[in-house]
């Protein structure tokens, strides 16, 4: 598992005697993509207290951040379709997240899952997900290249709910040719889903790639402006990632995360444990 909780372990360890203990410390926790408002509150609380050693950092991080971050299991509603729309920038993983999370609830016994490929701007996006479709054995909405992504959503739950479907996974653009292009297009799939699902079987997850660091603060404003996010999932974790911009994330926009992403397989997926990983991040 990725985490800088070595780094600051050992940062505790060699620098108490230096002078320039706390802006080091400072930046320390900014490399750990806590980002810098963050990173300096907890400077300022340790350096309040006087202290400069790890259980009492260790203590301030359990006080005053872990309980920022919130821990939620995905679950389904136990009536109708169940909607979850999959959104987050090109390359962050959504459509591999599609084919975990599918495969997440196959493993839990839920039957008759189907996917829509609503990322008709990359032509190998709809393609991909047929290939996890046929794998884990769901069926795949897809339509033509350069199609209209709303189209292929309403085609999808159409079947979806003609097939008395428990889930149907919905796969978005990261990109078009310009952002307000692709507010569009999102806002319209919403707006889609929400007229034939009730509010409680319909969530929108953000997909974010941990090693983009506080790139995912931006993308993640812009995404919950457009639907209103429900939860994350954080993907990659399995790389050099850090971590730390899932706290930032939770705070600024009081997200609760559901899975990391730890790796390319279907089964490469964790339930999140807040406590883990802020043990893995920081203590
Ligand atoms: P999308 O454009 O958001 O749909 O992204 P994709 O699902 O196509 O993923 C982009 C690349 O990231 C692919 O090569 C995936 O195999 C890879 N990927 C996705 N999730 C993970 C993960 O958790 N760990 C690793 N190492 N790679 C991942």
């Amino acid at each position: 598992m990725a985490g800088l909780g070595s780094k600051i372990r050992d940062f505790f360890t060699r620098s108490a005697l230096s002078t320039d203990f706390y802006e080091d410390l400072e930046d320390k926790l900014i490399e750990a993509d806590l980002g810098p408002k963050l990173a300096s509150e907890l400077t300022q609380l340790l350096r309040k207290a006087k202290a400069k050693d790890l259980q009492t950092f260790t203590k301030i991080v359990d006080e005053r951040i872990s309980p920022l971050i919130t821990a939620e299991k995905l679950t389904l509603t136990p009536d109708g379709l169940n909607v979850l729309l999959f959104l987050g920038v090109n390359g962050v993983g959504k459509t591999t997240t599609i084919a975990k999370v599918a495969h997440y609830f196959q493993q839990s016994g839920v039957k008759h899952i189907s996917a829509a490929a609503g990322d008709t701007f990359r032509a190998a996006a709809s393609e991909q997900l047929g290939i996890h479709g046929e794998r884990l054995g769901f069926r795949v909405v897809k339509s033509h290249s350069g199609a209209d992504s709303a189209s292929v959503v309403h085609d999808a739950l159409t079947a979806a709910l003609a097939h008395q479907d428990r889930l149907l996974l919905v796969d978005t653009a990261g990109r078009m040719h310009n952002k307000s292009e692709l507010l569009h297009e999102l806002r319209k799939m919403d707006k889609i889903i929400r007229q034939r699902v009730p509010e409680e079987n319909y969530r929108r997850i953000l997909v974010i790639d941990v090693n983009t660091g506080q790139n995912c603060l931006r993308q993640a404003e812009v995404f919950h402006e457009a639907v209103g996010l429900s939860g994350v999932i954080a993907s990659k974790y399995d790389g050099t990632a850090k971590g730390g911009v899932l706290v930032a994330m939770a705070r600024d926009l009081q997200l609760p995360i559901y899975f990391l992403g730890t790796g390319e397989r279907p089964d490469d997926l964790s339930v999140f444990d807040a406590k883990a990983f802020m043990r893995d991040v920081i203590a």
